[in-house]
């Protein structure tokens, strides 16, 4: 196993008959959530993935894991919920720049994972665990799962990539940045964008956060600054890598996602850092140019092409 990856999905829905939730009569549904999204990034470019999570015992819960089975992933430690259901939410894509995520996911499904439902042995066989800001804000027991998980790593010599996504609606301001910052001091790797950066040690300036961020614990951090690519901070040297131009950015949802996958693709191939991160921009470039937040992600092939039709190009 390469990664593994906790977290909640849901079933998504996409308002059809008008781009606004509260006229539209009908609804097209797909699954998501972060953590998945880059499981099924890092598995179309070749790796073994797998997911832990619950599900609700309930239709969109039986669609949701054999969806997510059907990509690849390795869905065994994914529980069924006697009680709790799956989570939903609709997502409003009035133009690339605004986009409105409703949320009906309050004591869900994956909201109720516990540290008990954590195997050991299972975690002990991945090269790279990969946690969000997302899962410990779900509920008390998610965030001492999420913990837990942690240590698990660290007992087994296994690196942490940590990814803020940072999401305000479902936890407070204070509690958040604590549990963001403890997060990132226990991490191997993070990923954050400069507003999460902010958020967390009340700052803007690129070069200084990347230190803050060092400093905090990380041995690798690399801030994503949209379009523009993303900066890699190690203690021997900083550097932007560049990103890719995009024609017509279609659906921003996602890039974060794919850009993750990218990045830990790259590390588990012992690309060197510029390459890795490189990697990271052409998946999220690729995402933002097809609607739906994961239906971007390349497989080996269609990345190596991507690249590769970017620096005819440049010539
Ligand atoms: P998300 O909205 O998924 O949470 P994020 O805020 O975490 O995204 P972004 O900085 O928006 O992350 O995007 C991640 C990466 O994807 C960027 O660092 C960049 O490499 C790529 N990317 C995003 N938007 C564009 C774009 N418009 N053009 C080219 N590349 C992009």
């Amino acid at each position: 196993m390469d990664v593994i990856t906790i977290g909640e999905s849901m079933a998504v829905f996409s308002p059809e008959s008008s781009p606004l939730m509260r006229y539209a009569a009908t609804y097209s549904r797909k699954f998501g959530g972060a953590e998945s999204n880059v499981a099924i990034g890092l598995t179309r470019l070749g790796h073994e993935v797998g997911w832990i999570s619950k599900v609700g015992n309930d239709e969109l819960g039986k669609g949701l894991l054999s969806f997510i089975r059907g990509e690849g992933i390795d869905v065994s430690q994914v529980k069924v919920d006697e009680i709790a259901q799956t989570g939903l939410y609709f997502k409003e894509v009035r133009n690339a720049s605004n986009v409105k995520v409703e949320y009906y996911r309050k004591g869900s499904a994956p909201s109720q994972l516990q540290v008990t439902d954590l195997d050991e042995q299972y975690i002990a066989q991945a090269k790279y665990i990969h946690i969000t800001g997302i899962t410990p804000a779900l509920s008390e027991s998610c965030y001492e799962t999420v913990m837990k998980m942690i240590q698990i790593a660290k007992d087994n010599d296994i690196k942490v990539v940590f990814d803020p996504n940072l999401r305000k609606k479902l936890w407070s301001e204070e509690r958040a940045r604590e549990v963001l910052l403890e997060i990132a001091s226990k991490s191997d790797i993070v990923l954050p964008g400069i507003s999460e950066g902010e958020f967390m040690f009340g700052e803007r300036d690129i070069e200084s956060l990347g230190q803050k961020f060092l400093e905090h614990g990380a041995s690798l951090v690399v801030m994503k600054v949209g379009e523009k690519g993303a900066y890699y901070f190690t203690k021997e040297q900083s550097e932007l890598v560049p990103g890719f131009h995009v024609d017509q950015v279609v659906d921003p949802v996602g890039a974060g996602d794919g850009f993750a996958a990218g990045v830990i693709s790259g590390l588990l191939d012992h690309l060197p850092m510029y390459q890795a991160v490189e990697r990271g921009n052409a998946v999220g470039a690729m995402a933002v140019q097809i609607p739906g937040d994961f239906e971007g992600l390349p497989s080996r092939t269609e990345i190596h092409q991507f690249l590769s039709s970017t620096e005819l190009e440049d010539i």
